[in-house]
């Protein structure tokens, strides 16, 4: 009998050193952690007006928080449960998941037919016949593909799981899923910081050849190029740093395109130390025809406000809706400021982002759409018609444009 105890404490120490040693080993030498930053990346870090000598930190904010124009929005309630989630059961929900927090069926999404006729020469497109100018497809969370002033455009592309452990926090089943491999040659790909849910590492190795360059926060270079991107084909920005691109000469473009990262109240980091040593951020897009804002991530701040003026507005926003509850308020918006925050960056359209596509806090898969619709209902009550905020939910992976812009509620449909 004890010789049969021995034998089974003899295993289970083996096998827990194995998990410890496994699991360290993973820890220091997975690529999906990223990679180290180069010295001048740390000399610009340094020298960042947003680096406290340890982290980058959030802009200070000079008054209390404040909903100034949506207030008194009533939470969504389905059937008897509030799915509003509140600090003090914030742990019971999730140990203990609402009724539909996940899709039961595979939502219903549109294949992606934006396979381009094959080119040789990848510096002009003469064959591309893909999205056309000012066309957009939502490929579900904050993944937006859009074209303008002949180029095409990409926000955080994810397509794999959310997570540094493939097989945790995979995407919603769908009937079409939005594939890294069905995407085009992308011209510039737009990361808002290095989050699994923002920058699958994945899909930038599959990317790899398929992208011109990538626009990237401070301190995100090094991830990219552990994973294969060529150090000529990313560039880092701070806040308020700008670029410029030239049109597609192979389209009918309206001319250069300025590339603009702007601050959000957020966080990073890829790995539980090391936080905050990489920016995060949103980034304002603008041709002589198009402007686009993409918020990133972030709780809502004053700085929305100030991004409204600074850039006179935007033609549409892909706004931040989806993943939060009261403890994370200062990282991120509820489903009302999401609106405030569309409000405030005077967008003339918003598409909501960061839904649809991965279950990252305790509400409802549908809850962030149907709160902000709900939030923009009161708000453009009150308004004239012509000064209505337009909301579009699109199904994922369909093509729309700003004048045909779809609004079904194709999520009442799924269950
Ligand atoms: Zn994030």
């Amino acid at each position: 009998m004890l010789f049969i105890g021995l034998l089974i404490l003899k295993w289970l120490f083996i096998i827990i050193l194995a998990i410890v040693i496994l699991t360290s080993l993973f820890l220091k030498f997975a690529p999906t952690f990223g990679g180290k930053p180069s010295a001048d990346t740390i000399d610009r870090i340094t020298n960042s007006p947003n680096f406290n000598g340890k982290t980058f930190v959030n802009l200070p904010s000079s008054k209390p928080f404040a909903l100034q124009t949506v207030s008194n929005i009533t939470p969504y309630t389905e059937g008897t449960q509030t799915h509003t989630t509140q600090s003090g059961n914030f742990l019971w929900q999730f140990l203990f998941p609402p009724k539909g927090k996940n899709p039961s069926h595979p939502i219903d999404t549109l294949p992606l037919n934006l396979k381009q006729k094959i080119s040789n020469n990848v510096e002009h497109h003469p064959y591309d016949n893909t999205l056309k100018d000012g066309e957009f497809v939502w490929l579900g969370h904050s993944t937006v593909l859009f074209r303008i002033s002949g180029k095409l455009l990409m926000t955080d592309p994810v397509f794999h799981s959310a997570s540094p452990v493939p097989f945790f926090v995979k995407p919603f089943k769908m009937t079409n899923p939005p594939k890294a491999e069905d995407l085009p040659f992308v011209d510039a790909v737009l990361i808002s910081h290095d989050h699994y849910d923002h920058l699958d590492h994945k899909a930038v190795k599959k990317l790899t050849h398929k992208v011109g360059h990538f626009y990237v926060p401070l301190g995100v270079k090094s991830h990219l190029i552990r994973w294969g991107v060529l150090e000529t084909n990313i560039s880092e920005y701070d806040w308020y740093e700008c670029t410029t691109i030239a049109g597609n000469p192979s389209f009918e473009n309206d001319g250069d395109i300025n590339i603009t990262f702007a601050p959000t109240k957020h966080f990073s980091g890829r790995r539980l130390t090391g936080q905050n040593t990489s920016l995060w951020g949103s980034w304002a897009v603008q041709s002589k025809q198009l402007s686009v804002y993409f918020s990133g991530d972030g709780g809502y701040s004053e700085e929305f406000a100030k991004i409204g003026e600074r850039f006179g507005g935007f033609d549409v926003a892909f706004i931040e809706d989806g993943a939060y509850n009261q403890n994370w308020r200062n990282v991120h918006m509820m489903p009302e400021e999401s609106a405030q925050a569309g409000i405030d960056v005077k967008a003339k359209v918003v598409l909501p982002i960061h839904w649809g596509k991965f279950d990252l806090s305790v509400h409802h898969w549908r809850e962030p759409v149907r709160r902000l619709k709900s939030a923009f209902d009161t708000y453009n009550s009150k308004l004239l018609p012509c000064q209505r905020i337009r909301v579009t939910t699109p199904r994922i992976g369909e093509v729309f444009t700003l004048d045909n812009l779809p609004s079904a509620p194709w999520w009442e449909q799924e269950s």
